[in-house]
């Protein structure tokens, strides 16, 4: 009987030995989904082999350009659009339109997610936007009101208009149907989505060993939201602003004043930031923003002329074919990198892909020689 026993105990073990080393669901691929909406976050974190080994520090790339409508925005829209709805602001199928004034990913990613979940985007912007970006909101169908670029103290600056608008609809008499402002960069649902998902994510996928986080600003709310949340977790971690050549958001940092210079204190176009880098930098401050700005430790000043040469050398070096603000951002991280102890853990935001900018930015840096150094990217002659 003993050696029954322990035939049967050897046999038990073996069996939960098995048994747990079965494949896990986990391990396979994603379950299946509801819509669309249910594939925004989780996004990959990839090493940048290529300035890692350049650098002696580690730096990753949190590839948002992996969400379904193709940038972080997905996440913002996603989380305005559930806030209105448990406000009963917004209700699918009677025809409610969401309004945002936008030229840029966060009105792709509004057009996408109203289709998905039964409503209308309907997207001001101003008549200079890219290609790309008005023949995707065009595919999906978005209702689109094209206006003259200006400041945003114009009342009929395109974020100006789309708030008008909304208002208008939810005053009509004659329909049930009700408009809502999107409003991103003054809408606290923007920081605290990636105060909920963004930054946690980067903290888990780095197995909480972070020493360096940057990124750029167009709305504030990636670093406001990332910054705030890795900070609590790793106080000593330095949140850097990595802000493109124009932008006003450098010399508030590092300096605590806003404009590059008297002149463009008084120009029309003050608001608007002179550089081929799209959706970061800004010339005022928005409310997500000064959410973020006491996180942020300081701001690196990235020449375009560097972004577009570090455009083509993430390509060719790492396969890694990103857009124009990715780009500006990987240029702050290997000067990060350079000032930091070797061996550091960076952490950079990948916001969208190339081919939103092939027009503009990776019209000029397709140019630029596949054997670029990463000196010549860093230089800015
Ligand atoms: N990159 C791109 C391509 C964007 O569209 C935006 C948003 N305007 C950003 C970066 C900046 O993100 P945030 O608005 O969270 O500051």
């Amino acid at each position: 009987t003993s050696r029954i026993a322990t035939v049967s105990a050897v046999a038990l073990v073996c069996a939960l030995y098995l048994y747990s080393k079965r494949p896990q669901v986990e391990d396979g691929p994603p379950r299946k989904k509801k819509n669309i909406a249910q594939l925004i976050g989780n996004t990959p974190l990839v090493k940048v082999q290529s300035l890692s080994r350049l650098t002696g520090c580690e730096i990753y790339a949190k590839l948002e350009l992996a969400n379904p409508g193709g940038s972080a925005k997905d996440r913002v829209a996603l989380a305005i659009i559930e806030d209105f709805e448990a406000r009963g602001l917004l209700r699918p199928g009677r025809g409610d339109v969401v309004f945002e004034g936008t030229s840029g990913s966060t009105g792709i990613s509004f057009a996408m997610l109203c289709n998905a979940l039964g409503y209308t985007a309907h997207i001001s912007l101003p008549d200079d936007t890219s290609n790309e970006k008005l023949q995707l909101l065009e595919s999906y169908g978005a209702i689109l009101q094209k206006v003259k670029p200006a400041s945003i103290v114009d009342p009929d600056q395109y974020v100006n208009s789309a708030r008008r608008s909304a208002e208008a609809l939810s005053k009509d008499p004659s329909t049930q149907a009700m408009g809502v402002f999107a409003d991103q960069f003054e809408n606290d649902q923007n920081w605290r989505v990636h105060y909920r998902t963004t930054g946690p994510e980067i903290w888990d996928q780095m197995e909480e060993n972070i020493d360096i986080f940057v990124t750029g600003s167009g709305t504030g709310g990636t670093i406001a939201g990332c910054g705030k949340f890795l900070k609590e977790k790793n106080a000593n971690m330095v949140c850097i602003l990595a802000d493109p050549q124009g932008s006003g958001l450098f010399n508030r940092v590092n300096h605590g004043v806003m404009y590059d210079s008297v002149e463009r204190e008084g120009s029309r176009r003050r608001h608007q930031v002179d550089t081929i880098i799209e959706g970061i930098g800004l010339n005022r401050l928005t409310h997500n923003f000064k959410i973020g700005e006491k996180l942020i430790d300081y701001s690196i000043r990235v020449a375009d002329v560097q972004a577009v040469r570090m455009a083509k050398f993430l390509s060719i070096n790492d396969g890694l074919f990103l857009g124009s603000s990715s780009c500006i951002n990987a240029v702050a991280a290997v000067q990060a990198a350079q000032n930091a102890q070797k061996g550091s853990k960076i952490v950079m935001i990948a916001c969208d892909s190339g081919s939103r900018h092939l027009s503009k930015f990776w019209k000029q840096a397709s140019e630029v020689s596949r054997d670029v150094t990463l000196e010549e990217v860093m230089s800015v002659s």
